[in-house]
Parts: C-alpha cells; sequence; structure tokens
C-alpha cells in the first residue's frame, strides 16, 4: 500500500495507474476505521482496480462548540487496517497540503442543507462539500462509496456531483452495526457502557418503525412518535430531530412511500449520534431487531 501525504505523489501515482487502464476508486474518511468503513473499502473494491482511501480529519465541518480537537485519531492503526484490506493508496494530508492558505471559495449547498443534520449544525455541510471537491479534484475517481449512515451527507454528495457536472460515479453502501444493532462511528468510542445502553434505543426505535411499517403502518407522524417514544423510554437521550423524509429531497412527508427515510440525531451525554434506515429498504443489519 502506497502512503502518501503530498498533492502531486498522489497525482501521479493516479496518473500512472490510468495510464496502465486502470480505473480508480476513493474511499474518503476521516480515520479511526472500523467496519463500516472498511465495507464501503470492500464495495469499492469491487467497483474499481485501484482503491484509494483519504484519511483526514476536516476542520472545515467541525462547528466551534464541536469535537475536532477530541475526535479519535489513530493514523498507525488506520493503515494497517487499510492495507489488510487490500487498499492500494492510502492518501493522509495534513492540514497544511490540503489549505495552505484560508479558502477563498467554497462549495455551499443552496438547498437540502439547512434540515435534519444542517439545522442544528451551520457550515457543516459546507466543510464537507468543499472537502470533498477537493479531494475528488485531487484523486479524480472513477467511482467513490460513501455510507448511508451518514444519509444527508450522501444526498448532498449526489447533488453535487451532478450540480457541478463533476465526472465521478456515486456509490451509497449500506450502515454497517455492531451485533447489538448500534451502527458503527468513530464517536461511538466516546461512550460510557451506560451511555451505550441508553444509545441502544436509536436502533431499537427505527427497527420497531420498520416494523410498524412492515404492518401497513403508513402515517410518518406515527412512525416518528414510536421512535421518539422507543428515545424517551431509553432516559438521558436528547432528542435533536427525528424526521420522516422523502430520500429524493429530504423534504419531510406526511404519508411514508417507498422512498421513504426516518432520520435520527441524538445526544446521549456529550456525544451527538446519528443513524437512518429506508423503511422499504432496511440495512440487513437491523434486521434481527426487526425480526426480534
Ligand atoms: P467518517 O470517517 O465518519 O467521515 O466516514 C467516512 C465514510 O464512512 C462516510 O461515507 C460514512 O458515511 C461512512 N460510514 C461511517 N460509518 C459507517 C457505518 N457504520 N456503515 C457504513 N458506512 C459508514
Amino acid at each position: 500500500m502506497l502512503v502518501l501525504d503530498g498533492i502531486p505523489a498522489v497525482r501521479n501515482a493516479v496518473r500512472a495507474a490510468r495510464d496502465d487502464g486502470r480505473t480508480i476508486g476513493f474511499v474518503p474518511t476521516m480515520g479511526y476505521l472500523h467496519e463500516g468503513h472498511l465495507s464501503l473499502i470492500d464495495r469499492c473494491r469491487e467497483l474499481a482496480d485501484l482503491v484509494a482511501i483519504s484519511i483526514y480529519v476536516n476542520p472545515l465541518q467541525f462547528g466551534p462548540d464541536e469535537d475536532y480537537d477530541a475526535y479519535p485519531r489513530d493514523l498507525e492503526r488506520d493503515l494497517e487496517l487499510a492495507e489488510d484490506r487490500g487498499v492500494d493508496l492510502a492518501f493522509t494530508p495534513d492540514d497544511d497540503e490540503l489549505y495552505p492558505e484560508s479558502p477563498a471559495v467554497a462549495v455551499t449547498p443552496r438547498r437540502l442543507a439547512d434540515r435534519l443534520c444542517g439545522a442544528g449544525r451551520p457550515g457543516h455541510f459546507e466543510g464537507v462539500l468543499t472537502v470533498v471537491a477537493k479531494l475528488f479534484g485531487i484523486v479524480q475517481p472513477d467511482v467513490a462509496v460513501f455510507g448511508q449512515k451518514d444519509f444527508q451527507q450522501s444526498v448532498l454528495i449526489r447533488r453535487m456531483v451532478a450540480d457541478l457536472n463533476m465526472p465521478v460515479r456515486i456509490e451509497v453502501a449500506p450502515t454497517v452495526r455492531d451485533p447489538d444493532g448500534l451502527a458503527m462511528s468513530s464517536r461511538n468510542e466516546y461512550l460510557s457502557s451506560g451511555e451505550r445502553e441508553r444509545a441502544l434505543s436509536i436502533s431499537r426505535g427505527l427497527a420497531e418503525a420498520v416494523r410498524a411499517y412492515r404492518s401497513g403502518e403508513r402515517h410518518a407522524g406515527s412512525l416518528v412518535a414510536g421512535v421518539r417514544e422507543a428515545l424517551e423510554r431509553a432516559g438521558g437521550v436528547r432528542i435533536e430531530y427525528v424526521d420522516c423524509v422523502s430520500s429524493e429531497d429530504l423534504e419531510p412527508v406526511q404519508e411514508a412511500g417507498s422512498d421513504a427515510v426516518i432520520a435520527v440525531a441524538v445526544h446521549v451525554g456529550g456525544t451527538r449520534l446519528i443513524d437512518n434506515v429506508r423503511l422499504a429498504a432496511p440495512d440487513p443489519g437491523l434486521e434481527r431487531l426487526i425480526s426480534g
């Protein structure tokens, strides 16, 4: 595995692969890799000849009161996991490499970013889209793989690529969960065992919503109320939002159709956690909770 922290070196490696007729796949991450990230790498391997990842905690997407400094980092371990999983190239820039000076130009979403996570994290998606656009400009992948776990992010990235005519195919892979149902996240590291127990109410609530949907419930208000009840039952879970939206335009729906997603953000102790489920096509990791 090539480990490169400079932009020109990445460009050279990618150009050489392309000259050999190989296609380029890309998985951007903030590191502290877990099985969720690694599943994206596996998917990328199915879609491209060269698999590149980036490991970079992007300061632009953190608000002033958020966990940028505390965000877990372990580059050595990440590189071992990536190499074991067959990654060909890991791009590990530092801040000076990506932002040699304060950027004068950014990618600002006009719609879709003012709701769900965007409502509570102003500027977050501008930071995400700007760094992803930069990384696409550096790696120039044919395909890039993102996780359904960050549902709103995946919708915005698809729109960025469509609206700015970026020549990259976007793939979205299912959320990977721990056996108890908790969606994997680098931030789960922050949870005490008691907090983790309370956090399980998120996946339980989503599973209940899928059960209700399968029994014929289509009223979004009732589905959302069921999730809220599960979260409130757990105690110590502060709800930021629970919404039932269309996966096309993120608009709240009254009736949950085949494209409806229930998306959740909560705070457990000092940790912000998000999760979501497509009611008509839940990720396989939720199935045990749904039928259990
Ligand atoms: P992050 O390192 O948290 O910025 O995430 C990097 C990529 O991994 C994003 O596309 C995330 O959506 C994806 N990801 C994070 N957690 C999971 C998970 N549990 N399952 C699948 N993909 C995930």
